[in-house]
């Protein structure tokens, strides 16, 4: 079965795809953005899968990419077309190179017009096709920058795109009005630039007098794209919390596990968002830890100490991600959710005062 998601950037409205197979668990990773790398990488963890490509569908001018960054957290590799110019992928793809994940693959088909390198990615059995910027969903990618050329892109269009199944979905680099996905039927005979009746003097003619604004990333996108996205302070990443051992969640919390803040727990403040009762009561609390109950929080936020990181507990780990989120906002940085609460501190052996 193939795993499928959908994620998006907001800042450049940009589309990621994650596509896994479920049998081998090895997937791949369509357009990934620079700054969405955390996230995307959380879900990979979560969905228990191991990143073996990420793909680019070309040399992207509004966005850095995040294949470097993704290749230094998951070991994956980077794939892109040997016409992007760009250096510091592990494969370069030709027209018709197939990239697998598991016994699932992608066909690279060159889709040139937006830019010289543009590939557009058909899944396997032709149910999907990841068009980048060369159809969006109703419109185009643009062809006044880079190497852009409306009758490249509108051979590409008919021929590499259009000679699809009907019925095949057609996912794009970027949609601006949030809508997610298109099939080859519907823009054959909606898409207002390229389908139905429109020749290639009418689109070039359409295109050439669109007169966009220069996109504002450009001058920094470009050449970081030129690198996969390897940014020119090259260092590794090391923008993640450096006090502990944490993982990020897909839904946005840093969690501690029980063994490593058994580890550290000298060396943080310890807050119990639980009730009274229920910290006096059978599940006991973490020697220690200060009873705030997640409904005085807010208010009692100062009593909190700033100098040293904080842990949020409760008896699921459910209010206390609450807790993260709230304390955030009250400017707390080095903060994090024991994972699994008193539950699991209980049941990985971890010792409790009161309680029994
Ligand atoms: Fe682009």
């Amino acid at each position: 079965m193939l795993i499928f998601r959908q994620l998006f950037d907001a800042q450049s409205s940009t589309y990621t795809y994650l596509l896994g197979d479920s049998v081998s668990r090895e997937a791949i990773l369509i357009d990934p953005v620079f700054e969405q790398v955390r996230r995307d990488a959380a879900l990979i963890n979560e969905l228990n899968l191991k990143l073996a490509w990420t793909l680019d569908t070309h040399v992207h001018a509004d966005h850095v990419t995040g294949a470097w960054l993704m290749k230094q957290r998951c070991g994956s590799r980077i794939g892109l077309s040997a016409k992007s110019g760009a250096a510091g992928a592990d494969r370069v793809l030709e027209d018709g190179d197939q990239v697998a994940f598991g016994k699932r693959y992608v066909e690279a088909r060159s889709t040139p017009g937006h830019t010289d390198g543009c590939v557009t990615y058909v899944l396997d059995n032709q149910s999907m096709a990841f068009t980048g910027d060369c159809l969006l969903i109703r419109g185009s990618g643009r062809t006044d920058f880079q190497q852009g050329d409306p009758r490249r892109m509108f051979r590409s269009v008919r021929e590499q795109i259009f000679s699809l199944p009907a019925t095949c979905l057609l996912y794009p680099a970027h949609d601006y009005r949030g809508i997610m996905v298109t099939s080859v039927d519907e823009e054959r005979r909606y898409n207002p630039r390229l389908g139905g009746d429109i020749g290639i003097d009418d689109f070039a003619g359409y295109m050439n007098n669109l007169n966009l604004p220069h996109p504002k990333q450009i001058d920094v996108a470009v050449p970081a794209n030129l690198k996969c996205g390897q940014p020119a302070d090259a260092k590794t990443d090391n923008s993640d919390p450096q006090w502990a051992a944490l993982t990020f969640t897909f839904g946005g919390i840093w969690e501690i596990q029980p063994q490593t803040l058994e580890e550290i727990i000298s060396q943080v403040e310890t807050i119990d968002v639980r009730e009274p009762a229920e910290f006096n009561g059978a599940l006991g609390h973490i020697r220690g830890a200060k009873l705030i109950p997640l409904g005085e929080l807010k208010q009692r936020a100062g009593e909190i100490s700033r100098d040293k990181p904080v842990v949020t507990v409760c008896r699921s780990g459910a209010r206390s991600a609450q807790a993260v989120v709230m304390l955030q906002k009250e400017g707390f940085r080095d903060i994090a959710n024991l994972h699994g609460g008193m539950l699991r501190w209980r049941a990985e052996g971890y010792g409790a005062e009161g309680g029994n």
